[in-house]
């Protein structure tokens, strides 16, 4: 039995916090979950409301927070392109006034801090598959910069943070994940096409669909997070995680399509601008220094995502 600790979740009640909140809770530990309800919701997280270990609380981190924890994990910010993209000066401000909050109350309360990073940090990439050292190649100021490049701002406090305060800090580069509780409407290209097909609508597959993507199941990517935490001191990252098997978006269609057994047919829709072409994570560091790969492939993590969006959808 490890020992009990205060561990705060920021977007505790969003896709990836409300997997994360209930993992911590099941290993024993104290969780605040801290939301703003920007994309998240208080369905993800309904089933911990009655546990006495778990507690919510409703902020927003470009403001400052005085609280007592041993741990952070601040994953507080819209991921999904059509949402980041509604009101970019707020994306900027959660990812870079967000992050020098969280890392002031880490300072004060010298807890170990955790960033959700992202596999935007490398833009539209030239190096392929792409390794931690990879500098990207990031347009500063198109549409999907105030995500990019808030993160990317954020990365560089977390490492000034460490230089200057010696904080104990882990940066965690996630690419596209996917799985139950993710928004039906969150724009984001697993749950449209799941949602889609559900519904008999056409699959909106944007440009040609030969641009692709390495999709990772939740859980295995939850696993990661927890093992990055745990490591030694040294190990910082940043750390690609994510599942290497990659996949076109057509690929990826023609797999819901099969798997819901649905009618839809395949439409297209202009491509949005920047929108990376190739996107695969190199996880050699992730598997040598916390002995994490993804167990769950693709097919078997969409099967377990359909049946949640089907019970939603005969819910709703
Ligand atoms: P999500 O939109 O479901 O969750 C984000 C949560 O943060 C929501 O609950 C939202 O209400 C909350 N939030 C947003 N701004 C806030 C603010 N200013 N203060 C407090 N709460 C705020 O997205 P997700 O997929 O769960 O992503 C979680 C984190 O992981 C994000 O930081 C995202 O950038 C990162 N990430 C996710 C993916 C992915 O594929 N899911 C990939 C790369 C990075
Ligand atoms: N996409 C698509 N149809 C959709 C939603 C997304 O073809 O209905 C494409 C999108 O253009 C991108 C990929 O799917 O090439 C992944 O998009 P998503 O928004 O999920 O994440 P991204 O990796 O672009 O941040």
């Amino acid at each position: 039995m490890q020992t009990r600790k205060r561990i705060l979740v920021t977007g505790g009640a969003g896709f990836l916090g409300s997997h994360l909140c209930e993992r911590l809770i099941n290993d024993g530990h104290d969780v605040i979950c801290l939301d703003n309800y920007f994309t998240g919701t208080r369905d993800n997280i309904l089933h911990l409301l009655d546990q006495p270990h778990f507690e919510l609380m409703r902020h927003d981190i470009t403001f400052p927070l005085y609280l007592e924890v041993d741990e952070i994990y601040n994953l507080a910010c819209p991921a999904s392109p059509v949402h980041y993209q509604f009101d970019p000066v707020q994306t900027t401000k959660t990812t870079v006034h967000g992050a020098i909050n969280m890392l002031g109350l880490a300072k004060r309360t010298k807890s170990k801090i955790f960033q959700a990073s992202t596999s935007e940090v490398y833009g539209d990439p030239e190096v392929h598959p792409q390794p931690e050292s990879y500098r990207g190649s990031v347009n500063p100021i198109g549409p999907r910069s105030c995500y990019d490049e808030g993160k990317r701002c954020a990365e560089t406090l977390f490492f000034d943070y460490k230089r200057q305060h010696n904080l104990n800090i882990r940066v965690a580069r996630i690419f596209n994940t996917y799985g139950p509780r993710m928004h039906p409407n969150d724009g984001r290209v697993v749950s449209n096409f799941i949602v889609q097909a559900l519904k008999g609508e056409p699959i909106t597959i944007y440009g040609d669909g030969e641009q692709t993507r390495s999709f990772c199941y939740v859980d295995d990517l939850i696993e990661g997070f927890i093992r990055l935490m745990a490591a030694p001191d040294d190990v910082t990252g940043p750390m690609n995680l994510g599942n290497p098997g990659e996949f076109t978006i057509r690929e990826l269609a023609e797999a819901v399509i099969r798997l819901t057994g649905s009618s839809s047919e395949l439409a297209t829709r202009p491509l949005p601008e920047d929108d990376p072409m190739q996107r695969q994570p190199d996880i050699t560091l992730a598997r040598t220094t916390i002995g994490w790969e993804p167990t769950i492939q693709l097919e078997e993590g969409l099967g377990k995502t359909i049946r949640y969006f089907e019970s939603e959808l005969a819910d709703a």
